[in-house]
């Protein structure tokens, strides 16, 4: 399939799920077959295949597409500025959406004169969240292997980088090495490609179930969260990326945008980041022209510490619980979450609703109750899934803008 008619029929199979999970939500939820066998069942199944496959290609892509880049960047101090440029995009993009999500949240002011009577809260009990010091700690793998298994990015990222480089130094055996790695690497690619063919159906799926159990009674009461958040999300997604785009790259960011789609699709369904890297990696290299070397690098940290959705929900999530409990927060306040949430995002892993556990340390920070997050527990799955689009639109957009200063991106690829 053409790439663009791809992207349309991602785009129609989303629509076709929304809409009929919509109509079984309202008219047949009491009918047992439609909630056993097709949303509990078909629905279920299909959809957590599509998402465990694209879980299956993320570590030995993550592994062999890294590995690939720093070998053929073939110099320590070209990786280094990389690294600080990521680094230095992704801290100052967070603080940036945070801002903007504050501002927004003290203008509107949601959750003034709410009743807390009006929504069904789950109990939430939060998890203890690593500190700072364990999160740099645990970068280094004691064990490749354990981490590899267990999924855990920034050690993985750390190993591969170090991989690549010694194959750098390794001179002729390296070199032997880096052609089987770069033919292993276009494998995996075509794996990718199974799997887009497979996200159609996939897709359909996760959605239709997600609009069947996520009715609109859910998000009534707590309208003016719901709709704070997204209008952030949305401000920032197409406003402030898009000036960064302009201003630091001069790119076209319509083409941008239009681009970005397919991938928005299957953060949205899939609610995660990490699962979503392999379809980033391949939509920046392919679609946006840009080098191995800068995308298999970029896109797995970013999925990994960048989370611009995220910080957004918690800020307004902030703003919320603290007007819901009657609590004012002063200036200083406000900083405090700017800072945390930063941080918070950096420790938050690609995966669905972990945005909502570290959201605790946020709360405790400028000491409100975080028994307030069970207040939006209930709308936090579509919101999940809109944060992570603008998550993983986030790790595009510092790809494409370092790719193009660091000379790694065709120009005509990324406008075709
Ligand atoms: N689901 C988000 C992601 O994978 C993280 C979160 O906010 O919970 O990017």
């Amino acid at each position: 399939m053409q790439s663009k008619n791809l992207t349309t029929t991602i785009l129609l199979a989303m629509l076709f799920g929304g809409i009929l999970g919509s109509v079984l939500n309202i008219f047949f939820m009491e009918v047992p077959f439609i909630r056993t066998i097709l949303i509990d069942n078909i629905f279920y199944v299909i959809g957590q295949i599509f998402i465990d496959s694209l879980k299956m290609l993320v570590v030995p892509l993550v592994f062999i597409s890294l590995v690939c880049g720093t070998a053929s960047l073939g110099d320590i101090n070209k990786l280094g500025r990389l690294g600080g440029k990521a680094l230095l995009f992704y801290i100052l993009t967070t603080a940036l959406a945070i801002t903007l999500a504050l501002g927004l949240s003290v203008t509107i002011a949601p959750g003034e004169g709410f009743n807390q009577q009006s929504v069904e809260t789950v109990e939430f009990v939060a998890k203890e969240s690593p500190s700072l010091a364990q999160t740099i700690i645990n970068m280094i793998p004691n064990n490749p292997i354990e981490s590899m298994a267990n999924g855990e990015m920034l050690p993985l990222i750390v190993f591969s980088i170090l991989f690549g480089i010694a194959i750098v130094m390794a001179g002729e055996s390296g070199k032997r090495i880096e052609k089987h790695f770069n033919d292993y690497n276009a494998i995996m690619m075509q794996m990718v490609n199974i799997l887009m063919k497979l996200a159609p159906l996939g897709i359909f799926c996760l959605i239709a179930k997600t609009f069947a159990l996520q009715g609109i009674d859910l998000i009534k009461p707590l309208l003016g969260y719901f709709i704070v958040v997204m209008t952030a999300l949305l401000l920032h997604g197409l406003i402030s990326y898009s000036i960064l785009l302009k201003v630091l790259s001069g790119l076209s960011i319509r083409k941008f945008i239009s681009k970005m789609r397919r991938v928005q699709i299957f953060a949205f369904s899939t609610a995660s980041s990490n699962a979503t890297i392999p379809v980033n990696i391949e939509n920046s290299t392919n679609r946006f022209g840009v080098d191995n070397s800068v995308a298999s690098f970029t896109i797995p940290l970013g999925a990994t510490i960048n989370m611009d959705g995220t910080a957004i929900m918690q800020g307004v999530a902030t703003v919320f619980i603290a007007n819901v409990y009657g609590i004012d927060l002063t200036m200083s306040d406000y900083l405090m979450v700017i800072l945390t949430a930063t941080l918070a995002s950096i420790g938050t892993a690609g995966v669905p609703g972990v945005g909502l556990i570290m959201l605790a340390m946020v709360l405790n920070q400028v000491g409100l109750p975080v028994e307030g997050i069970a207040l939006i527990i209930g709308v936090d799955r579509l919101l999940d899934m809109m944060r992570t689009a603008i998550n993983v639109t986030g790790d595009a957009a510092a790809t494409v803008i370092i790719a193009k200063s660091e000379n790694g991106l065709n120009k005509e690829i990324y406008n075709s």
